[in-house]
């Protein structure tokens, strides 16, 4: 009986270990070279990040972090919206107020990486798309004229990590102020562009129909890099109004999610002159 029951506990263990490896498989891309830092391995010693809302900084907190304290980069973000429209999980305030709130996320979250200056702008959530595309372009340019990154990172504008509007839309007007500005100031002009893709296996298992448009509309990526899980999970602390965010959308605790999807991946573009 004992045997017995020792036999089928071991089986349970293979077959509990065999799916959790097999999850685990699905967050990677072992096409794309692993380095330890994005920004270190492309020799950037300044950073720009362009996302659409307070909490997209998630996606690439590995990209970030790394920069400022392994490679001694200067980092920036600008969050074109406040997330005002937001559904909250849990309430933590007026759904009124959600853009204050959200925007003084934005900004803790900010700190905790390590940024050393970061904007929040006032685009419409969800209404990015709807909003003056040439004015988003300009305020771009001029961010990028002032700061001079040699490396952007933001959303690849044809799938958006997600498919959402206002992040292909961020995506989009970051590509061309880049493009239009190697155009006019290659001199002061940014030449690496990195987007932050989604793994495209746990996407297209998981993601549903939109999971599926998004694997058919972004590229393979170039290089995959260590996400700093911990940061993600602290991340989700400081994002008070989003904290059960991931629990609700994955179904399983943020802690194990980002133990498993442990690597953020990208699709480097080198521009020349
Ligand atoms: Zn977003």
């Amino acid at each position: 009986m004992i045997r017995l029951l020792t036999t089928l506990l071991a089986g349970l263990f293979v077959v509990l270990l065999g799916g959790l490896f097999w999850f685990d498989r699905q967050f990677e891309e072992p096409e794309a070279e692993l380095v330890p830092s994005v920004v270190g391995t492309l020799e950037a010693k300044s950073v720009l990040a362009v996302f659409a809302h307070p909490d997209d900084e998630q996606l690439v907190t590995g990209l970030l972090l790394r920069a400022k304290s392994r490679d001694g980069a200067t980092t920036r973000m600008i969050t074109a919206t406040k997330g005002e429209a937001g559904n909250q999980t849990p309430v933590v305030a007026r759904q009124e107020d959600l853009g204050v709130v959200r925007h003084a996320e934005a900004l803790k979250s900010g700190f905790a990486l390590g940024l050393d200056e970061q904007e929040v702008w006032d685009y419409p959530d969800s209404g990015v798309a709807d909003a003056d595309y040439e004015e988003l372009v300009r305020r771009l340019m001029d961010r990028m004229a002032t700061w001079q990154p040699d490396l952007v990172v933001t959303f690849w504008p044809e799938s958006g990590f997600s498919n959402h509007p206002d992040h292909m839309r961020v995506g989009r007007a970051t590509r061309d102020a880049v493009y239009r500005l190697r155009a006019t100031s290659p001199e002061i002009a940014p030449t690496i562009i990195a987007y932050v893709l989604a793994p495209r296996q746990m996407m297209s298992r998981f993601g549903g129909a939109r999971g599926q448009l998004v694997v058919a509309n972004q590229p393979a990526p170039t290089h995959a890099m260590p996400g700093e899980a911990g940061a993600k999970i602290r991340g989700w602390e400081i994002h008070a109004s989003q904290r059960n965010y991931v629990r609700d959308v994955y179904g399983m605790p943020a802690w194990f999610l980002h133990r498993v999807n442990d690597k953020e991946f990208y699709y480097v573009e080198v521009l020349s002159n």
